[in-house]
C-alpha cells in the first residue's frame, strides 16, 4: 500500500513571523517535507516576512539552519534543501506600519492561490488584516492562517474574531489546532463512522466512561510570561483537549464537510455541563533532580498558576447523559503520551462466574507516541485449569500496519497547511466553536479567582497530583497508566 500524494495547485504562501521560534521550527520544515514528497508544483513561492533586515539570501541561509536542525532528512539531502530554498523569499516589514506593503503586493501572482500565515503574536493579527485588505494584497483564493491563542477568554476570542471578519470571510479564515492533523486524529473519525463495530455502542448504555489525557515530561521553559497567564487551562484544555472531545463525543455528520463535521462539534461544546468545583483538581509540579520547580522557573514564588488539570465534564444530551469524560493534562509528568480511552461497560453477566474476574472492553485511541488503535478484547487463558479470563491487546500500530511506505505519515503541521492550500476547512476550528470553548472555560477560571484557588503541589515525573486519583476513586473507577 503506498502512500499517495496528491499535488496541489500552484500557491504564494506569505509567512508573517517567519524568523520566529514556530516559523523555523514548525512551518517551514513542514513545508520542505511537503515539497520532498513532490507535492508543490513549479512556481509555488514563500515569502518570508518580519521586521529584521534581512536579504534573500541572509534568509535562506536561516532557513538552511532551521532545516538542519528540525528535519532529520536535511543534512543528508543538500540538493533537495537548495532547490526548496530557491523558492524562498524575503521581505522586511512590520506589521504595524505602511511601509513596504507595495514590495510585497509586487512579488504575489494575480491569480494564484494566496495564504498569509499570521505566526505572529495575537496582537498583530488586526494590523496585519487591516494592512492585507488596506493595500490591495487579497483575491478571489486568499486564506488566512491564525495561530493559538485564539483569545484568553471569550471577550478577547470574540474580539479577534470580530477584527479578522472585518477583512475576511469565515470561509477564509483557518484557525489552527494542531492536534487537528494528527493521523489519529482523523483516524478516530474513520474508525467511528466508517465502520459498522463501534458506533452502535458508541453512546451511555455501553461507554461507561472515557478518559482524554495530554501528559508532557516538558516543564515551561522558554515559555515563562505566556505560561503563567495561560495555565493548563487555557494552554490546553480549552483547545487541544475540547477538541478531541469534541470528536470522540459529537453525532456523525451527515458528510465529511468542513461546515457540517464543525456543526456537530459545536453542539457537543453547547451541551457540556458547567464544571462543578469538586469535579477539577489543579496541580503545579515540583522542583526535583530534573529541574526546578514551577514556582521557581516562572520567578513568582506565590504564582497560582496550574501547570495540570484533571476534571469531569458531562455531556448532556441524549447519547451521553450519565457518562463522564475525565480530561487530564500536565507538564513535567511521567511521560509523554496523548491517548484517548473508551472504556466500555462490564459485561451485564457474568456466565464463568465470579472467579473469573471483571472484565472491561477498553478501546485506547494513540494520539503520541506510536501512532494506533488497540481494542482490549477478553480471551481465555491459555492452557488447562478451567476457564480463566485475561485481557488481551488487539493492536493497530499504524506504522506496523500499514507498510513501510506509510512509516512516516505527514506531520500535523504539513496536513493542515496542504489542507490550507486546497481550501479545505474540516481540521480547523471556526470561530463559534472557539467561543463556545471559551464560554465553558471561562467560568471555571473565574470561580478559582474567587475563591482564591491555589494548585496542589506534585513531584515532577509522577502522573500528578493525588487529588487527580481521587476524583476517579469517589467515582468507583482509576485512571489508566501514562505509558510512553
Ligand atoms: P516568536 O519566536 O516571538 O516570533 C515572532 C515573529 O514575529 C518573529 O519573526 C518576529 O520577527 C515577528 N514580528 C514581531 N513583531 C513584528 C511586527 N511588528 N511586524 C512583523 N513581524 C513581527 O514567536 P513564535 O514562538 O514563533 O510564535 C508565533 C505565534 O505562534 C504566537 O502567537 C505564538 O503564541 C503562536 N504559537 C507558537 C508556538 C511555538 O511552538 N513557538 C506554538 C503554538 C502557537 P522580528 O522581531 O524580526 O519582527
Amino acid at each position: 500500500m503506498v502512500s499517495r500524494v496528491i499535488p496541489v495547485d500552484p500557491f504564494d504562501l506569505v509567512i508573517f513571523g517567519a524568523t520566529g521560534d514556530l516559523a523555523q521550527r514548525k512551518i517551514l520544515p513542514a513545508l520542505f517535507r511537503r515539497f520532498c514528497a513532490g507535492q508543490w508544483p513549479e512556481g509555488t513561492q514563500i515569502i518570508g516576512v518580519a521586521r529584521r533586515a534581512q536579504d534573500d539570501a541572509g534568509f535562506r541561509d536561516v532557513v538552511r539552519a532551521a532545516l538542519h536542525e528540525h528535519d532529520p532528512t536535511a543534512r543528508s539531502n543538500a540538493q533537495s534543501v537548495a532547490e526548496f530554498l530557491r523558492r524562498v523569499r524575503y521581505l522586511p516589514l512590520d506589521a504595524t506600519q505602511d511601509q513596504g506593503w507595495g514590495d510585497l503586493a509586487s512579488l504575489l501572482h494575480a491569480d494564484r492561490i494566496r495564504a498569509f500565515y499570521f505566526s505572529v503574536g495575537p496582537s498583530l493579527f488586526g494590523p496585519l488584516a487591516e494592512r492585507i485588505k488596506a493595500h490591495g494584497l487579497t483575491n478571489a483564493q486568499t486564506r488566512v492562517v491564525v495561530e493559538k491563542p485564539f483569545g484568553h477568554d471569550l471577550a478577547s476570542a470574540q474580539a479577534l474574531n470580530a477584527t479578522l471578519a472585518r477583512y475576511f470571510h469565515e470561509s477564509q479564515i483557518y484557525r489552527i489546532d494542531h492536534y487537528l492533523g494528527k493521523e489519529t486524529v482523523q483516524n478516530l473519525m474513520a474508525v467511528r463512522f466508517g465502520n459498522m463495530l463501534f458506533e452502535p455502542l458508541w453512546n451511555s448504555q455501553y461507554v461507561d466512561h472515557i478518559q482524554i489525557t495530554v501528559a508532557e515530561t516538558v516543564g515551561i521553559d522558554g515559555r515563562e510570561d505566556y505560561y503563567e497567564r495561560a495555565g493548563a487551562m487555557r494552554d490546553m484544555v480549552q483547545n487541544h483537549l475540547m477538541q478531541l472531545l469534541c470528536l470522540i463525543a459529537m453525532e456523525p455528520p451527515a458528510k465529511f464537510d468542513p461546515d457540517a463535521v464543525r456543526d456537530e462539534k459545536l453542539k457537543v461544546i453547547r451541551a457540556l455541563d458547567t464544571v462543578e468545583p469538586h469535579h477539577i483538581v489543579r496541580g503545579q509540579f515540583e522542583g526535583g533532580q530534573d529541574g526546578a520547580g514551577y514556582r521557581a522557573v516562572v520567578g513568582n514564588p506565590r504564582s497560582t498558576t496550574e501547570s495540570y488539570v484533571a476534571l469531569r465534564a458531562h455531556v448532556s444530551n441524549w447519547r451521553w447523559a450519565g457518562t463522564p469524560f475525565y480530561l487530564r493534562t500536565g507538564k513535567r509528568l511521567v511521560a509523554r503520551s496523548s491517548v484517548i480511552n473508551v472504556m466500555f461497560k462490564d459485561a451485564p453477566h457474568s456466565i464463568f462466574g465470579a472467579a473469573a474476574g471483571r472484565h472491561a472492553n477498553m478501546l485506547s485511541i494513540r494520539l503520541q507516541p506510536n501512532e494506533g488503535i488497540t481494542l482490549k478484547v477478553t480471551i481465555k487463558e491459555p492452557g488447562q485449569g478451567g476457564m480463566r479470563l485475561i485481557d488481551v491487546p488487539l493492536d493497530m500500530s499504524f506504522a506496523e500496519a500499514l507498510g513501510p511506505e506509510n512509516q512516516n505519515p505527514p506531520g500535523a503541521y504539513e496536513r493542515l497547511i496542504m489542507d490550507v492550500i486546497r481550501g479545505n476547512q474540516t481540521l480547523f476550528m471556526r470561530g463559534d466553536e472557539v467561543e463556545a470553548a471559551w464560554a465553558w472555560t471561562d467560568p471555571i477560571i473565574a470561580g478559582w479567582h474567587a475563591r482564591g484557588d491555589v494548585p496542589k503541589p506534585y513531584d515532577s515525573g509522577s502522573t500528578g497530583p493525588g487529588d487527580a486519583e481521587l476524583l476517579m476513586k469517589r467515582d468507583g473507577r482509576h485512571w489508566q497508566g501514562i505509558n510512553p
